[in-house]
């Protein structure tokens, strides 16, 4: 084409795929038959269909994108053979693996207008008055949690986003506080390489993963040994925090786990807190996991201490039964936020701010970032957190009183009580000493219940033997049922003795 040509324009047919007021009928007459084939998903009693090499060979080869297009019809069976068909389901009762939720209705209902509006919620003229809804649940959550006027957050991708962000404001707030270091703007200096983290050695991955990608490597994140109910053992805190000083090096934050990924234990904040005042240190809570629980009756009291908290991580995508992603980062002064913000000429520029019309992307890491808000907005103003709660009551119950039978079954060997909604317990092979044989067992277990579709059991390891754990998040889950998947567990248990 030369450039005094008039470029040739596509046939407008085309368009046709382009959502619009014309063709928005589509929609509705393709939601339909998608409905459909999620309601024979949601009729399926197994969690999964079960694992067969062969089909997942195929699988891989039915993925393959080509230049070839469908109809919609076609695609969809496609699908429904390739995913749907092969899905997990969170909603069955024998998913008891990992922190995946069954959803609620209104979550799903504003996923569909989130997406279908497709809102992003960075700058005021492309949100507008989404910003509020957002604003709103930020500052909702805020309360439950009794923190100050001055606190605020934002929504994230997920825990170890939120996490990212915790442990970036500690390092560049400790920089700044301390040395009047501006690392958002001039990058390292040396005394970053001291800085040292403390959580406990059953807090999350992501605190280790997260050092690393903010340049103070694994090395910075200290360990602290867990007493018997899995929580941070506060003298082991105090005593590691004088080894680092010793050593030379900085201690500048700690994170507190509120609900352990495997154990669901609370770390001790309330002296947590104090040794971190005592030691200039930043105190974020992980509450992944345990986070939404403060709506409960049962649980409200871990959360009297969270005044003192610089920052708070929260996941709704696990407790608050919503679709992935659903997440949220607090601080209790918002003024750090500084450290991420930044002022974008094409996007944000500092000469336009307006308080009534607030960007929310100073306060995050991300730039195009999706209105997860709603999700949450839309559940308490349909369902609201008190039925949130008493779910979370629920299955917290039902790990209780499976806790206490497990507890009485000579097969079993439990290693904690339950905090909220995981056990961890392994089976035992009566009169065997010797743990290679308690974990070979186990990992059978896990494994042959999860490939014939029965059960979906996580296993964990404790002093690197290997054990099994139940998540309970769904509250339409019952005691007779765990009964059964416990009794799965016993005759694998047994097969595999016999076997070998
Ligand atoms: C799950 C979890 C995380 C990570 O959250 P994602 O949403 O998976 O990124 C962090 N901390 C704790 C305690 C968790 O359980």
């Amino acid at each position: 084409m030369t450039l005094d040509e008039t470029p040739v324009l596509v046939d407008s047919s085309l368009y046709e795929g382009i959502l619009s007021d014309e063709s928005f009928g589509k929609i509705e007459e393709y939601t339909i038959s998608i409905n459909n084939v999620l309601k024979e998903f949601y009729k399926r009693k197994t969690f999964y269909k079960g694992d067969n090499i062969t089909a997942i060979k195929q699988h891989k080869i039915d993925a393959k994108i080509d230049d070839k297009t469908y109809t919609f019809k076609e695609a969809l069976e496609s699908l429904n053979e390739l995913y749907i068909d092969n899905a997990i389901s969170f909603h069955s009762p024998n998913y008891v693996a990992h922190l995946n939720c069954p959803v609620v209705i209104p979550s799903i209902l504003a996923e569909t207008i989130a997406s279908t509006i497709n809102t992003a919620v960075e700058t005021w003229d492309q949100s507008t008055s989404a910003t509020f809804i957002e604003q709103e649940v930020i500052r909702w959550i805020c309360n439950e949690f009794s923190m100050p006027i001055n606190s605020d957050g934002i929504f994230t991708s997920g825990g170890t986003q939120s996490n990212f962000m915790a442990l970036l404001m500690a390092r560049d707030n400790y920089a700044f506080a301390n040395y009047g270091v501006n690392l958002k703007q001039q990058g390292w200096f040396n005394e970053v390489s001291k800085f040292r983290i403390f959580c406990s050695e059953k807090s999350h991955f992501s605190i280790k993963k997260n050092a690393a990608l903010l340049g103070m490597g694994y090395d910075s994140v200290i360990a602290i040994k867990t007493d018997s109910e899995m929580k941070m053992d506060a003298n082991e805190l105090v005593l590691a925090i004088e080894k680092v000083k010793q050593e030379g090096n900085i201690p500048i934050a700690v994170v507190a786990t509120l609900g352990t990924t495997d154990y669901g234990s609370f770390d001790p904040l309330e002296t947590i807190s104090i040794i971190a005042e005592e030691h200039n240190m930043w105190l974020h809570a992980d509450g992944a996991y345990g986070g939404c629980f403060v709506l409960t009756d049962t649980h409200k009291h871990y959360f009297e201490n969270m005044k003192s908290v610089d920052s708070i991580t929260i996941d709704f995508h696990k407790t608050m039964f919503q679709p992935v992603s659903c997440s949220a980062y607090l601080v209790k002064n918002k003024e750090h936020f500084k450290y991420v913000s930044y002022y974008a000429d094409y996007l944000n520029p500092l000469e336009d701010k307006d308080p009534e019309r607030p960007n929310l992307i100073e306060k995050s890491i991300q730039t195009t970032r999706r209105f997860d808000a709603l999700k949450v907005w839309f559940t308490l103003k349909t369902l609201g957190a008190k039925t949130i709660a008493s779910y979370l009551e629920k299955v917290h119950f039902l790990a209780v009183t499976i806790y206490h039978e497990i507890k009485k079954d000579i097969l079993f060997e439990t290693v904690h009580v339950p905090e909220l909604s995981t056990i961890v317990f392994r089976y035992k092979v009566l009169n065997e000493t010797d743990n290679k044989v308690h974990d070979a067992t186990n990992l059978y277990i896990k494994n042959t219940l999860f490939k014939s579709g029965s059960a979906s059991i996580a296993s964990t390891k404790l002093q690197g033997n290997i054990y099994l754990k139940f998540t309970l998040l769904n509250p339409m889950n019952s005691v007779k049922n765990l009964r059964e998947i416990l009794n799965m567990i016993k005759q694998k248990g047994e097969e595999y003795s016999i076997n070998n």
